[in-house]
């Protein structure tokens, strides 16, 4: 006999690597959920940088055509056979491995999913796992962010670049923040940076050194890449950190050892992916942001949000710069 027919559900595929309209919005076959595994229902989707590097061919892109996205929240609608701790109708959130989030519904390791608690709604999750988690990792294990530190944020008023103000200066750091337009500057003074540089009228090392009296930062997060990592060298202390984590403005050049030297620098670019490997670092990452959401550390900014259809309006204002927080996509039903 024939097999049954394979149900179908909507996604966005790549066919090509490309701008955002290579992002098409098609009928897929929806799989069924293997042992171990469990198939989502996705009720918001998180926007995340990754995804414009894996679209452009940035990072070295899975086997075309790919459906792009790495967070999604859920509603459980099948689990895999044998599966316990999880059931249908269970609401989960998930952010890393495995790719393929911007879909209706998705098939995904059930050890990759953390439950969502029931004061978060869905979309504030899909903004604060994989980006939330990301502030967690660099402040807490990358670097231990203390009272007293002096630490410089790029791309402050962006979706981790908001949340990594907040939460270090809740740490006791002094936070300095650097963005590109007036809006973003009030933004981030919002979000606990007590000092905004407007990157586009003022010298980012000038001010950086005016504002710690020719010291310098014990850390610099950097997000940006080419466009930003010789000043954050410039703005570092002796004995600083440079934690360079993205390269939003393309990839930077090497930095030779005798730049690190000169201060005795640090040099780290580390992956959210390594640091919550383990199903325990997982969870210990996870509990830290919703308790931080939970008790107020952390404000959510859903500051876009999408039809997922239209994901690649969504790529095309994350990429000209036009978005701050988090940007959130909504299935189509
Ligand atoms: P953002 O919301 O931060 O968006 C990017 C922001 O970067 C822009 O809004 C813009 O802010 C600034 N920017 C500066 N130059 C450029 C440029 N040439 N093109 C585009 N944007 C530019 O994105 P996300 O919060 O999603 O991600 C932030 C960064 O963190 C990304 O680089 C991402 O790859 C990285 N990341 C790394 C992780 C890791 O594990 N290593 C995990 C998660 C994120 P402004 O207008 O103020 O200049």
């Amino acid at each position: 006999a024939a097999a049954a027919a394979k149900k179908k559900a909507k996604a966005i595929r790549v066919h090509e690597l490309g701008g955002p309209e290579v992002m098409r919005w098609e009928e897929v076959e929806l799989e069924d959920p293997k042992e171990g595994e469990i198939r989502i229902r996705t009720t918001a989707i998180g926007v995340n940088f990754i995804d414009v590097y894996y679209r452009k061919g940035v990072y070295a892109a899975p086997a075309l055509p790919f459906t792009p996205g790495r967070e999604a929240v859920g509603v459980v609608t099948a689990v895999g056979p044998g599966l316990t701790g999880r059931k249908v109708g269970d609401v989960v959130a998930y952010a890393g491995n495995p790719m393929g989030s911007y879909a209706q519904e998705q098939v995904l390791p059930a050890s990759v999913a953390v439950p969502v608690p029931p004061s978060v709604d869905h979309k504030e999750a899909a903004s604060v796992m994989l980006k939330g988690m990301t502030a967690h990792v660099l402040l807490r294990r990358v670097f231990k962010v203390e009272s007293g530190h002096t630490v410089l944020v790029h791309a402050a008023a962006g979706g981790v670049g908001s949340l990594l103000c907040q939460w270090a200066s809740a740490l006791g750091a002094t936070v300095i923040g650097t963005v590109s337009t007036e809006e973003k500057a009030t933004q981030a003074t919002q979000d606990g940076c007590h000092h905004v540089i407007m990157y586009t009228k003022e010298d980012v090392v000038t001010r950086v050194r005016e504002i710690t009296s020719g010291k310098g930062v014990n850390v610099v997060y950097d997000s940006v890449g080419k466009d930003t990592y010789k000043a954050s060298v410039e703005c570092l202390a002796s004995r600083g950190f440079l934690v360079s984590f993205g390269q939003s403005s393309g990839l930077p050049d090497p930095i030779p050892m005798s730049d690190l030297a000169s201060k005795s620098l640090f040099l780290t670019r580390p992956s959210l992916m390594h640091y919550t490997a383990t199903r325990d670092e997982l969870l210990e990452s996870a509990g830290e942001v919703f308790a931080n959401v939970a008790n107020g550390v952390l404000r959510v900014r859903v500051n876009h949000t999408y039809p997922l259809s239209e994901a690649a309006r969504a790529h095309a204002d994350l990429e000209s710069r036009k978005t701050s927080g988090s940007i959130v996509l909504i299935p189509d039903t």
